[in-house]
């Protein structure tokens, strides 16, 4: 293959001064990152980034590039030296043309001349270079308005960067730029979602799970586990903390003490005070939920008021108005879907009440919430909260984290 470098366009630059340099620095690290254990070397300038392949598979790079939010685009590149006379550019856009473009097709050829040095116009540099090419290569005719297929050229530093396409990455923002959020992941399809797309716009993020063994299955805690890890292909070091929440007992006084319309109302609010003392513990900034408008009776909107009075932590909801099949499409891309769908239950899903309140009040939540001493087990819960670290290549023993067993298979 004629390529042997990739170059590499950051997101949203519009931000200003030492901002910019942040944003810059933190996409450096990710990348860096990503490609540590390949043999692709890096050099970069306040706008772009250049990756040496070094002979490593550049499906390989850019599919590690996709991890890595806050780059707008990349584009395979050939680069040469750049003489007056454009002949070294010339021979490689034939040989590159030759080698990428088969069929018949119309083209162009678009020049960008940062070098402001270089003796010719970017329009004069484009014709000579087509011309060159048309010569060369039959089976291209040209079209300067609507071209199939395009040839740019950027003139840069005594060199020329050659490529046919910019292929559009992860955009957003580079994780960890806009400070940290604490993810409530259930084992389902939404959460995991939600958490990706905090990541893209620049949230780190920890994670909280609730966890009711052995109420609900040793599985179900896995599933959380092997979700985690798919996230973490997308997070600063490739790895995130998890925050194992013990909430049997909690989820038991529930149903003890709790009338059954009421119980996922009450649940979720027991939820939010939990994970807003960890986040607040952790000096993290505001939660992350795979909430999405309407989904179920606990999602109407007067559901998500009442749940959400018992806080004042900002609450993002990045899928909120998204519908499934939006969700389940990232899902698939991020690789997160198959395992959501495994079949175990988790501590929303087991003792599913079969009339939940869809307009349930906060003045009843209270009078409910009078009847045990809920506040005795949330701190108990947020005491013995167990946290470790997930990165992409963990391998953990589930007995690790102390969790009660019960089979469900
Ligand atoms: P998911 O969104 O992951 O598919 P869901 O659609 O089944 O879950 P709910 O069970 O109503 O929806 O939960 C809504 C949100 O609450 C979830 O997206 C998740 O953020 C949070 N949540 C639910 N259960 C748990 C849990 N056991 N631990 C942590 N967070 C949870
Ligand atoms: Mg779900």
């Amino acid at each position: 293959m004629i390529y042997k470098k990739i170059l590499v366009r950051y997101g949203d630059l519009t931000l200003k001064g030492r901002n910019k340099k942040i944003f810059i620095n933190k996409v450096i690290s990710l990348v860096k990152e990503k490609l540590a254990d390949t043999k692709a070397t890096f050099e970069y300038t306040h706008d772009r980034m250049y990756i040496t392949l070094n002979e490593e598979s550049s499906e390989e790079v850019i599919k590690r590039l996709n991890r890595v939010s806050g780059i707008s685009s990349f584009s395979l590149v050939v680069e040469v030296k750049t003489t007056d006379d454009l002949l070294e550019v010339k021979k490689s856009a034939v040989l590159l043309i030759n080698e990428q473009i088969k069929h018949k097709a119309t083209f162009k050829v678009e020049t960008k001349r940062a070098d402001k040095t270089f003796p010719k116009t970017s329009i004069e540099i484009s014709q000579d270079v087509a011309g060159y090419v048309l010569k060369h290569c039959e089976n291209l005719k040209v079209d300067v308005h609507n071209p199939q297929e395009t040839l740019y050229l950027e003139l840069r530093n005594g060199v020329t960067y050659l490529y046919l396409q910019a292929i559009k990455a992860m955009g957003g923002y580079p994780v960890g730029v806009a400070g940290k959020g604490m993810l409530m992941l259930s084992g389902g399809i939404d959460s995991p979602v939600a958490g990706y797309l905090a990541m893209k716009q620049g949230i780190e993020i920890e994670c909280i799970h609730f966890e009711s063994t052995p109420l609900t299955s040793i599985e179900s805690a896995q599933k959380v586990i092997d979700l985690v890890k798919k996230m973490a292909y997308y997070a600063p070091k490739n790895s995130i903390q998890v925050h194992f929440v013990p909430f049997k007992e909690l989820h038991m006084a529930l149903l003890e003490n709790i009338d059954e319309s009421y119980n996922i109302t009450i649940m979720r609010r027991m939820m939010y005070r939990i994970a807003s003392k960890l986040a607040e513990k952790r000096g993290v900034l505001c939660l992350i939920n795979g909430e999405s408008v309407g989904q179920v009776a606990s999602q109407t909107l007067g559901s998500m008021h009442t749940i959400n009075s018992v806080t004042n932590f900002p609450i993002l909801r990045p899928v909120c108005t998204y519908d499934k099949n939006d969700i389940i499409k990232i899902a698939r891309m991020i690789d997160t879907y198959d395992i959501s769908i495994r079949p175990f239950e988790d501590c929303c899903t087991v003792y599913v009440p079969k009339n939940p309140a869809t307009n349930p009040t906060i003045e009843r939540s209270v009078e409910y919430e009078k009847r045990f001493d809920y506040e005795t087990l949330v701190e108990e819960a947020v005491n013995n909260t167990k946290t470790i670290n997930v990165s992409i290549d963990t391998n953990l023993e589930l007995s690790l984290l102390g969790l009660e067993v019960r089979n469900v298979l």
